[in-house]
Formats: structure tokens, sequence, C-alpha cells
């Protein structure tokens, strides 16, 4: 079999927020009041994939026209753009 393969560089992938809330909650505070209400728990970063520890503050980003999402500080400290709150 003959064949040729190359690395094709990574697509860069955009993501478009309108507000961050940096302070939005406590993992671990968050982890115990979705318990509470029986609704599904993210317990990782929806950008890096980030597992929240338990005394981590977690940030609370709404995205354009899609549902908001949970953040890093690190993630966030990274974002690029004019903050328009
Ligand atoms: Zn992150």
């Amino acid at each position: 079999m003959l064949s040729l393969s190359k690395v094709i560089p990574e697509h860069i992938i955009t993501e478009n927020f309108r507000w961050v809330n940096r302070e939005f909650m406590v993992y671990s505070s968050y982890k115990n009041i979705r318990k509470k209400f029986n609704l599904s728990i993210d317990n990782t970063c929806f950008w890096c994939s980030k597992k929240f520890e338990d005394n981590e503050m977690m940030v609370l980003a709404a995205r354009e026209k899609k549902e908001n999402v949970l953040l890093c500080q690190k993630c966030v400290d990274k974002m690029e753009g004019t903050e328009c709150q």
C-alpha cells in the first residue's frame, strides 16, 4: 500500500462572548446546589476542559446566541478584545 501523510495545521476556533462574570460561584457551592435540584453538574472548564477544584471560583460566560458556559479564571485571563458591560 502506498501512502503519504503530513501534518495539517490546526484550525483556530474562536468563540465570542457577550459578557463574563468572574465571581459566579465557588465550585463546591455550585455542585451542592445542582445536586439538590437534581441537575447535571459541569465539572470542567468549557474551553480548556480543566477540572474545577472544590474551592475554585468559576466564571459564568454568556456566548453569542448560545447557552451560557462555565470557564476557569485562566481562560478568562487569556480572553482578547474589549469588555463591554
Ligand atoms: Zn479553562
